[in-house]
């Protein structure tokens, strides 16, 4: 058995580029991160954005797909933190919510998240936005 790890944070792979996945829906989590697993990517995943910040420090992922309603530390703030630190801001966060509105994207991109993508959404666009990002892994 592995050691169990101290967060809910579960590493897949060994490929090169790395996306990390901040999202409070285990079951979104899974789809998303499994079917990016497979798709060749190293995936990451946190569960609120206090944690996506610290595992952003620690791995440096090459992309991050943030939830925005989370408990703890929404996405919108943690967005905001990862803009603030000039050794992070420039991985694209990509918003990744279930929200719909327009003005949920404006205060989104305010907030500094480079992309925005509205749930429900289908892995494979999921996987489109991430390479047209960061590119094939
Ligand atoms: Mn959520």
């Amino acid at each position: 058995m592995d050691q169990p790890p101290t967060t809910r944070i579960r590493v897949h792979g060994a490929s090169v580029k790395t996306i990390l996945i901040v999202e409070d829906n285990e079951d979104n989590r899974l789809i998303y991160s499994q079917y990016l697993t497979h798709g060749g990517f190293r995936v990451l995943e946190a569960t609120n954005g206090a944690e996506g910040i610290e595992v952003t420090r620690r791995e440096r992922p090459d992309i991050v797909l943030m939830d925005i309603s989370m408990p703890i530390m929404d996405g919108l703030t943690a967005t905001r933190a990862l803009k603030a630190d000039a050794d992070l801001r420039a991985i694209p966060v990509i918003a990744l919510t279930a929200h719909a509105m327009a003005s949920d994207e404006a205060m989104a991109r305010e907030a500094g998240c480079d992309g925005y993508i509205s749930k429900p959404v289908m892995p494979k666009d999921v996987r489109a936005e991430v390479e047209r990002w960061i590119g094939a892994p």
